[in-house]
């Protein structure tokens, strides 16, 4: 029995829209244009932050982001891939995304996908009784940093918690990463040859695979459907 590790990367990778952004281009298009202009200046964690506590101060409720975070796009390909190779029995699933853990468990309950990964690691984010999201970065701004040098946002050095949890779980004969941006570039890096990331194409990840080529094996993908047609043959 081979024992694999699938890692997910999650807005684009497991699913096919960016939490942070839908749900204020579902709720609120004024903050969705503020965080356009603010991007460049702000940590994005942070202006994700700001953004919900604004949000929450103009009356968009517990129950409308919820609700914005039911209908983002998830491709049924995606869906079907994890949970038939979920049910085969040699696969571990782990999510590692710059999200927050509330988006990303109220879209896996709704897509019936919670049980199939072993772990979660993103930003914390809790509910308020007043019905605020409170977001936090992974890595404290105010306690030790990160000393990633390949250009992790200082919210999370994802190669770092790729390493963490195969401290925590053991080592894998395979490890699979599926990507798309450039913060994925990092625990790329950390894969051996014996491992595959599977890139979507035309996005950040793919214009750092073009310049710097890491040592585990490329494959490109596009839609989730080729995410399905692979998982098949394991
Ligand atoms: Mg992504
Ligand atoms: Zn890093």
């Amino acid at each position: 029995m081979v024992r694999r590790l699938i890692v997910y990367d999650f807005d684009w990778s497991m699913a096919d829209q960016d939490s942070d952004r839908w749900v204020f281009e579902v709720l609120d298009i004024g903050i969705r244009r503020k965080m356009e202009d603010l991007e460049s200046t702000v940590q994005w964690t942070d202006l994700v932050a700001q953004s919900l506590r604004e949000g929450h101060e103009a009356g968009i409720t517990r129950a409308q982001i919820e609700s914005a975070l039911r209908a983002m796009p998830f491709h049924p390909a995606s869906k079907r891939a994890i949970s038939n190779l979920k049910a085969k029995g040699e696969t571990t699933f782990f999510c590692l995304s710059n999200a927050n853990s509330v988006f990303i468990s109220t879209i896996l309950k709704e897509q019936g996908l919670t049980d199939c990964f072993t772990e979660l690691v993103t930003n914390p984010a809790v509910w308020e009784e007043s019905g605020l999201l409170n977001l936090r970065r992974r890595v404290d701004p105010v306690g030790p940093q990160h000393a990633c040098k390949v250009g992790c946002s200082p919210n999370m050095c994802k190669g770092d918690e790729l390493e963490a949890f195969l401290q925590r779980h053991g080592d894998f004969d395979q490890i699979i990463y599926v990507g798309d941006g450039s913060n994925d570039y990092c625990p790329v890096l950390r894969l051996r040859s014996q491992d595959t990331v599977l890139c979507r194409t035309m996005r950040g990840l793919s214009k750092r695979i073009e310049k710097g080529p890491p040592q585990c094996h490329v494959k490109y993908w596009d839609g989730a459907w080729e995410i399905e047609e692979l998982y098949k043959t394991f």
